[in-house]
């Protein structure tokens, strides 16, 4: 029973701690901000074009809302990063917690309008090879975290080498 209760403390204080100061998030204050306002003009929620297929959205969603489906032809996005899925969210499933947009490796490294979002960002329309070009905007530590939900890290170890 006290350890019970012990996990319930520990999980609330995460969890204010995440609301009231922004810990354990990557996605920019002033696009959630726009989410939550209801400041964007909703679209797909999945930017197929910009989008990776890394799955990494899909690995982290808490309640399986994010089905990765094949692609009928698999696309080359650069040297040796090859999209084969597309992530489809199932909207019934989906709680808001927007992990998917914190996760998901495009937004994250790169500081931008994110691919993936249960009431979406927007249109986004992006070249990823001019995108990879870009300079870092997050710590090591962060990209650390993010790559350990990623089904592919080859977005990771380019940006490293
Ligand atoms: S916002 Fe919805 S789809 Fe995204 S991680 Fe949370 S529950 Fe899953
Ligand atoms: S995390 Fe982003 S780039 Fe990766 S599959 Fe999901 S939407 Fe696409």
């Amino acid at each position: 029973m006290k350890n019970l209760v012990l996990i319930f403390l520990e999980g609330a204080y995460t969890n204010l701690k995440r609301i009231l100061f922004a810990s354990d998030r990557v996605t920019d204050m002033e696009v959630r901000n726009m989410i939550l306002e209801g400041r964007v003009t909703p679209t797909e929620k999945v930017a197929k074009a910009s989008c990776i297929g890394c799955g990494g959205c899909k690995n982290v969603c808490p309640t399986e809302a994010i089905e990765m489906v094949d692609l009928d032809e698999p696309v080359e996005l650069m040297e040796g990063l090859v999209k084969t899925q597309l992530p489809v969210l199932h909207s019934e499933k989906c709680v808001t917690c927007y992990y998917c947009h914190d996760f998901c490796p495009i937004y994250a490294l790169f500081g931008e309008a994110g691919t993936i979002h249960p009431n979406d960002v927007g249109e986004v329309d992006l070249d990823i090879s001019e995108l990879m070009e870009k300079p870092v905007k997050i710590s090591e530590d962060k990209i650390a975290y993010i790559s350990q939900f990623l089904a592919d890290s080859t977005i990771i170890r380019k940006r490293k080498d």
